[in-house]
């Protein structure tokens, strides 16, 4: 039996299912967990399906969270998306209950679960989604078609990342059938704010580039509190040094407003989530993320990147 099978079997046990993702989403984060409800609500109207987490208010236009009493976790089924390890599953409420299936593709470091589905081939998360409606042969609908193309324009920045495979293309091209607006959503996951656009424009004008394209930049607190910018707004730039041909490998710190540094890593071709690792954090071989306590980890954790660079 195929694990896409064994995942079904599993659902149609259970009369309410509660759907996770993980902590500061993304489209594919939400794509794949609403997109999963709405697939699950669609081919089997009985069954209570929730989803739950934080709404992020740049991405409210998407889909947005269900009311989640604890006594919906009675006797219910949890299913985690696009989430690596426990500590970033966003509710923490996921532990109340006796079965949990997780279904990711990122390295799967915290095999945590008891039924899991991780593809590191895939693109995202959205796209293992879709895969599981199609293999199951169940019933999708425009707006389930169009939040899992979503999530999958996100974590491929519209099919430029190296994720993107034949069978990325084939998803998104049964997706890409069904008669969602394809054009808003394009234009609205391509619009960014003039704050961001503002951003932008800091971001290239303050990158440390080193001689082996090695990159860095610093966001403080300051300067996005003028700009009244959100972390989450930074989600936008986080691509834009890559387009400049020099840059191989970059990482971009965001001050918090305790101080500490999110840092946000990608790399063109060499591997940079041992680094991340190595500093509270994790993710794709050339897309992860890390913290810095101090501006001494800052400066380490650049000083990593231009030896990788090197190399
Ligand atoms: P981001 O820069 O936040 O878009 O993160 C890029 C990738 O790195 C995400 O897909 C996450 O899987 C991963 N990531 C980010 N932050 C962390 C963290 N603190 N721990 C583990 N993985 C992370």
């Amino acid at each position: 039996m195929s694990i896409y099978s064994k995942i079904l079997k599993k659902i149609k046990e259970y009369d309410k299912i509660i759907i996770h993702r993980h902590m500061r989403p993304d489209p594919d984060a939400i794509g794949s967990q609403v997109g999963l409800q709405k697939l699950l609500q669609l081919n089997f109207p009985e069954k209570s399906i929730k989803v739950t987490g934080y709404d992020e208010p740049t991405l409210t236009w998407l889909a947005k969270m269900d009311e989640v009493a604890d006594s919906d976790y009675e006797q219910a089924l949890v299913i985690v998306c696009d989430t690596a390890n426990t500590p970033r599953i966003d509710d923490k409420r996921y532990s109340m209950v006796d079965f949990l299936i997780k279904i990711d593709h990122h390295p799967n470091d915290d095999l945590y679960g008891d039924l899991l589905l991780v593809d590191t081939d895939a693109s995202s998360t959205s796209e293992l989604i879709a895969l599981f409606a199609f293999e199951n042969r169940l019933e999708v609908n425009d707006s389930i078609a169009k939040l899992l193309y979503a999530g999958i324009v996100g974590d491929t920045g519209r099919f430029l990342y190296p994720a993107t495979t034949a069978r990325t293309f084939e998803v998104a091209g049964k997706l890409r059938q069904y008669a969602f607006n394809f054009s808003e959503l394009s234009r609205k996951m391509d619009s960014i704010t003039h704050q961001v656009a503002k951003l932008q424009g800091y971001v290239y004008d303050n990158l440390e580039v080193d001689e082996n394209g090695a990159a860095r930049v610093i966001l403080s607190q300051q300067l996005l509190k003028e700009n009244r910018l959100t972390d989450a707004d930074t989600s936008a730039i986080v691509g834009a040094p890559g387009r400049i041909e020099d840059v191989q490998m970059w990482a971009i710190f965001v001050e918090q407003p305790d101080g500490h540094y999110r840092v946000r890593m990608r790399s063109k071709f060499t591997p940079i989530n041992e680094i991340a690792k190595q500093h509270n954090g994790g993710g794709h071989p050339l897309a992860s993320g890390a913290n810095a306590y101090s501006k001494d980890e800052v400066d380490l954790i650049y000083q990593k990147l231009k030896e990788k660079a090197k190399k």
